[in-house]
């Protein structure tokens, strides 16, 4: 399966600014709320995952928002793809996120993520300083904000952040049971 990240974005922006900033859609439409908007943006996460699948790495997609509710980059898991153990869709985009920002501190920003943070992703999350992680599935082993170790919210380092999960969960669980299946079957054959 291969989803073109690029075709659903615009028509995802326009319903961001429909619905994140308020706008007046002629009073057909809903009031904006805050989990509204945490699914659109985990709907542009989610195709990043979906096209670091079809680039071979497992799919797990991120994208960083800004305080004042821009986009300040996306990522991607590109571990097969740089051979680097450590581009996780997470640290890709906040690497991506500061430069754009201008400064390491990522104050306010929110961070969405198809699946649960690792410990080192978590832990790069608490250097970034972001405000908010957002994540789709949980990760019960490997899971290190609500699944293990309560890193960045457990008040034992010098930075927390506010956490919700569970947002689209079931299309990110679905985008790793597919990938993981295929693989599964390319070894049978
Ligand atoms: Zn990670």
């Amino acid at each position: 399966m291969v989803i073109d990240a690029g075709a659903p974005y615009s028509a995802q922006a326009k319903l961001r600014q429909m619905h994140c900033q308020g706008q007046s859609t002629g009073g057909t439409m809903a009031e904006p709320t805050p989990s509204g908007c945490d699914a659109t943006w985990m709907a542009l996460a989610l195709a990043e995952a979906s096209a670091a699948a079809s680039e071979g790495d497992v799919p797990v997609g991120c994208v960083v928002v800004s305080a004042e509710g821009r986009e300040l980059a996306r990522g991607r898991n590109r571990r097969e793809v740089e051979q680097d153990p450590t581009a996780h869709a997470e640290i890709v985009a906040i690497r991506a996120a500061a430069q754009t920002h201008g400064h390491w501190r990522l104050d306010g920003a929110t961070v969405y993520v198809t699946l649960e943070p690792c410990a080192m992703c978590a832990g790069a999350l608490v250097n970034a300083r972001v405000a908010r992680v957002v994540f789709g599935a949980k990760d019960p082993k490997g899971g290190a904000i609500v699944s293990q170790f309560g890193i960045g919210v457990n008040g034992r380092l010098n930075h927390e952040f506010d956490t919700s999960g569970g947002v689209l969960a079931d299309e990110s669980v679905a985008l790793l049971r597919d990938f993981f299946g295929r693989l599964r079957a390319a070894g049978e054959k």
